[in-house]
């Protein structure tokens, strides 16, 4: 499958890993938006929020349990902001399920 967070799972496309365990890989955004954007991806391909099943949902999930533990160790204890694109008028660019962890700054309130 020609997918870039695949081949970043697999270690054909380097990254800057800052979390990775059986089911997740969590890794530096390459253009961040703020001073800390982290993605955290499942290992297994989903293609965006809209692929999320009863079945595949317990990754979702694990990753909502490790989010804190890394916005823990990058220091971002005033908050900080996840988000996922889902399809074109999102701007989805990656389909390949991703959360985008930012902070480090404060954060603008707009929303689209
Ligand atoms: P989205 O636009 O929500 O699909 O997010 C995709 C994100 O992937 C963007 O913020 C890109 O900057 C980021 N990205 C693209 N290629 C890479 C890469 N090789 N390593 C790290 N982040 C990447």
């Amino acid at each position: 499958m020609d997918c870039l967070f695949c081949k970043i799972v697999a270690g054909e496309i380097p990254s800057q890993k800052v979390y990775e365990d059986e089911e997740i890989l969590a890794f530096r955004d390459i253009a961040p938006m703020a001073p800390v954007h982290i993605l955290v991806i499942p290992k297994a391909h989903i293609g965006s929020v809209d692929e999320v099943t009863a079945e595949n949902s317990g990754v979702v999930a694990h990753i909502f349990q490790v989010i804190p533990r890394i916005a823990q160790a990058e220091k971002l204890e005033k908050g900080y902001r996840v988000v996922s694109n889902c399809g074109e008028h999102a701007g989805q660019s990656v389909k390949h399920l991703h959360f985008h962890i930012l902070g480090g700054r404060q954060l603008s309130l707009e929303m689209a």
